[in-house]
């Protein structure tokens, strides 16, 4: 299978081929699709294995063409620590300034003043944050999630290993009530099973096993 089999867009397909990636991992076969079509995707599949761009390509192909109105968050991904934060914000950046109207991507995260990420806030689509820094840019007003169209959850296992489930659940209570909810994960734990079932009613999941 290529990329251009799984109908992304061809800015991302000219951007892939640039970059040398060459062709989809094992996940990113499986998730692109079903993202692509709205459905809300689980997809769990070892450190390593692709799992940035199986979101990333298909949340920026379905965000391009419905440019925000005045720069409210379009896309919110969650993440455990300032490190991931920062690497996948250069993931979408990198992809994103291949499309004719990019979207402006900023990570945001704690241990730094919070005052210059409050600054940039309302020119931003899509926001990349760990879950502390989100919830007190919230309280302050500073990120309007009203018209948010996608959340992802990346590394959730970690997330919730780390004890962000309270701060995850004031996120999602002021998130609208419909949208697409993406998840992906290491490890289908117990505790990831548990908020795939509150976040989801129907969702696709995607279980990569490792051979033996
Ligand atoms: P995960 O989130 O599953 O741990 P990443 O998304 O961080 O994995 O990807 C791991 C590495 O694989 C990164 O360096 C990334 O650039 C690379 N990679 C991702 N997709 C492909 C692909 N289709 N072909 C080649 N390399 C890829
Ligand atoms: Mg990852």
């Amino acid at each position: 299978m290529t990329f251009k089999d799984l109908k992304l867009s061809s800015a991302l397909l000219s951007q892939l081929e640039k970059n040398q990636f060459a062709k989809p991992t094992p996940i990113q076969e499986q998730a692109i699709t079903p993202i692509l079509e709205g459905k809300d995707v689980m997809g769990i599949a070892k450190t390593g294995s692709g799992k940035t761009l199986a979101y990333v390509l298909p949340l920026l192909d379905r965000l391009q063409n419905q440019p925000s109105e005045n720069r409210e968050i379009q896309a919110l991904v969650m993440v455990p620590t300032r490190e991931l934060a920062v690497q996948v914000s250069e993931a979408i950046i990198l992809f994103s300034k291949a499309l004719k109207n990019p979207l402006i991507t900023m990570a945001v995260y704690g241990g730094v003043s919070i005052n210059p990420q409050m600054m940039k806030m309302n020119t931003v689509d899509i926001l990349v944050a760990t879950p502390g820094r989100l919830l007190e840019l919230m309280e302050k007003n500073a990120v309007k999630i009203a018209k948010t169209k996608i959340l992802v959850l990346d590394e959730a296992d970690k997330m919730l290993s780390m004890g962000f489930r309270e701060e995850m659940d004031q996120v999602f209570a002021r998130l609208p009530k419909r949208l697409q909810t993406l998840l992906f994960s290491a490890t289908l734990s117990p505790k990831v099973s548990e908020i795939i079932q509150y976040l989801t009613l129907d969702p696709v999941v995607i279980n990569i096993q490792v051979p033996e």
